[in-house]
């Protein structure tokens, strides 16, 4: 492109932007600055002006942005070739084979796809042939219900939105969840329906939980009582499929208790549907401990109890940015969806280009022990925000596992009242003062997500919780009326 195009003044590009794109289509902060940004490196970004923002939001960019490793694979293969699968070329047929290996055994068929909806939208389909070809000929498949969990995101398609709960209540645009889809509760143990006495602040005050009937002793009481809303979907319904993130992101990092997804899997099976994890978010080692957030809670692996998905579906960070997706079942389900004779065909869907770069993805994360570091870089900075939390009467909760962390902040630890507004007051403050980017999710936006690339450091950890530790114990204090009177700041 001549370099006319990369010249144009911020106002330019922000008038332009508004005028021929979609509202719809979100900027961050959008009122108090939107970014322009140039490029990045590591888990920076660098805005047009020069400035550093430290990335502690980007899951895509799983290698970190720009790894010099993965551009030059897809340099290389940009002017090589770039074409459809129907001609053959081994980087398809690799990449199948070494994520094929990265799941357990029985998961050896690949559908590639372009992003995480794409992969999403297919397993539902898969789940559907499956329960057709058990069911005979006269199975009308469309009475078959999906079970989902409340506050959760699966994707933009018609049938993903359908399923993502945490959409229903945006906007008008769905404003009933269709009947085959059976939302349960999210089993959140901090401030979900049932919560764990140990994992509430000692400050908590138990009887102003709504029903003390509810209020959980034990991990796995807590596990019992939400799996317990699976198992009666499972008796009463005709089920095709439980689609469920092993950590669920949106929700704002929900880990699901211990034996919890054992005890859904088998309800769900015994009604002869199937269990499709929806690792978009949480693949690929972000967890640290696992490869795979299903496996969270595995203490067996290998053993009778090990969680094993029907069908696995993964996205956002397996081109390390590249639009490469891709939907991991057993033979046996791809040949009851095979049967059905109709052709599987996805035009850009793991072209050499897309599939060079999650080949250097995954050499790039064993290579490079991004798993580990994970791990390592979570645990500390884990222990530097419970630190935090012994002097700041805002943070309620801190939960996750590796770079999969939230960090709940509330306006009263005796009631939990989330501190939505502060949230993202916090959010845009770090963006403006501290030069960090950060995201906010959970069912009352009050949950800070930290899910930067893997290559997040040591100081990068220090670094973003002293920003933060300033924003709360500063910043904060100083706007705290205002904020309760103009409400909410959008970011
Ligand atoms: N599943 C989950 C858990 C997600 O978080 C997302 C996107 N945020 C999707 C599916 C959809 O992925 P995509 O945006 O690539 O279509």
């Amino acid at each position: 492109l001549p370099r006319l195009y990369f010249r144009r003044r911020p106002e330019e590009v922000e008038g332009l932007r508004s005028q021929f794109i979609s509202s719809s289509c979100s900027v961050s902060y959008r009122n108090t600055g939107p970014l322009h940004i140039s490029h990045g490196y590591k888990a920076r970004l660098v805005d047009i002006n020069g400035i550093e923002y430290l990335d502690t939001r980007n899951n895509v960019a799983h290698c970190g942005h720009g790894h010099p490793e993965i551009v030059r694979a897809i340099t290389y293969q940009v002017g090589q070739l770039q074409t459809n699968t129907r001609y053959l070329h081994p980087h398809a047929s690799l990449l199948a084979k070494k994520l094929s290996d990265l799941l357990p055994r029985s998961l050896e068929r690949v559908f590639f796809v372009n992003s995480g909806s794409e992969a999403n939208d297919l397993a539902l389909r898969l789940a559907r042939a499956y329960k057709m070809q058990q069911k005979g000929a006269t199975h009308d498949a469309r009475k078959d219900h999906t079970i989902v969990i409340d506050h959760g995101y699966h994707g933009h398609t018609l049938s993903t939105l359908d399923a993502s709960a945490y959409k229903h209540r945006q906007g008008k645009e769905i404003d009933k969840c269709p009947a085959h889809l059976r939302i349960v509760p999210c089993p959140d143990v901090y401030r979900g329906v049932h919560s764990i006495k140990k994992s509430l602040p000692r400050k908590y005050d138990a009887s102003l939980h709504k029903d003390k009937e509810q209020y959980c002793e034990s991990e796995i009481e807590a596990a019992n009582k939400y799996a317990s809303y699976v198992e009666i979907e499972c008796e009463k319904y005709p089920v095709s499929a439980f689609l469920i993130e092993g950590g669920m992101s949106v929700a704002g990092v929900i880990l699901p208790p211990k034996s919890y997804l054992r005890r859904c899997i088998d309800a769900v099976h015994k009604a002869g549907g199937l269990y499709i994890a929806d690792e978009v978010q949480t693949g690929f080692g972000r967890l640290g401990k696992c490869m795979w957030a299903f496996q969270y809670s595995n203490e067996n692996e290998g053993g009778v109890d090990e969680i094993i998905p029907d069908i696995v579906t993964v996205g956002k960070p397996f081109g390390n940015g590249q639009p490469l997706a891709a939907v991991i079942t057993t033979p046996c389900i791809a040949s009851a969806f095979e049967s059905l004779g109709v052709e599987y065909f996805n035009t850009f869907a793991a072209s050499p280009v897309q599939c060079a770069a999650g080949l250097a993805m995954l050499h790039v994360l064993s290579s490079e022990h991004l798993q580990k570091n994970a791990d390592d870089v979570g645990n500390y900075l884990v222990e530097l925000f419970s630190e935090l939390q012994s002097r700041c009467e805002w943070i309620g909760d801190i939960r996750g596992s590796g770079l999969f962390i939230g960090v709940e902040l509330v306006r009263d630890q005796h009631t939990l009242e989330p501190a939505t507004e502060e949230t993202s007051f916090v959010c845009s403050i770090l963006k403006d003062k501290y030069k960090v980017l950060t995201s906010v999710d959970g069912a009352h936006e009050n949950v800070m997500v930290i899910k930067p690339p893997l290559v997040f450091s040591r100081a990068d950890a220090a670094l973003f919780v002293s920003c933060f530790e300033k924003a709360l114990l500063v910043d904060l204090p100083m706007v705290k009326d205002r904020l309760k009177y103009f409400g909410r700041t959008p970011t």
